[in-house]
């Protein structure tokens, strides 16, 4: 058995072994309802675990969480407020902290299909 993915967001890492799990391949999560629950341990030493059971299935099961992971966003964004270049990955601007329209979007979308 093979850590695959840890993140301290139960929801991502619940989104993840659908994704893997969809493709035939047997995961397993470990800490899943641990937040909180492990007395005297920070939250960062229990985040939900995402287990390969098998380890012959870890590098496809890892091609299909980092696929997931860059379909997200591959390209800079440039922030509307001040006009830096961000990386990907920064969820608002380096510089001013201006969160960039394509999230607000996002989270509103997301809002309207609830
Ligand atoms: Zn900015």
């Amino acid at each position: 058995m093979r850590l695959l993915y840890s993140n301290e967001n139960r929801l991502i890492v619940a989104n993840f072994r659908n994704i893997v799990e969809s493709a035939g391949i047997e995961v397993t999560l470990k800490n899943e309802f641990a937040a909180g629950g492990m007395g005297g341990l920070p939250p960062l030493e229990v985040w939900p675990e995402l287990w390969v059971v098998n380890d012959a299935d870890y590098e496809r099961a890892k091609t299909l969480i980092e696929s997931s992971l860059g379909a997200k966003s591959t390209v800079p964004w440039r922030c509307t407020n001040c006009g830096e270049d961000n990386d990907p990955s920064f969820e608002a601007c380096w510089k001013c902290g201006h969160e960039p329209e394509s999230l607000c979007n996002r989270a509103r979308h997301k809002k309207n299909h609830r």
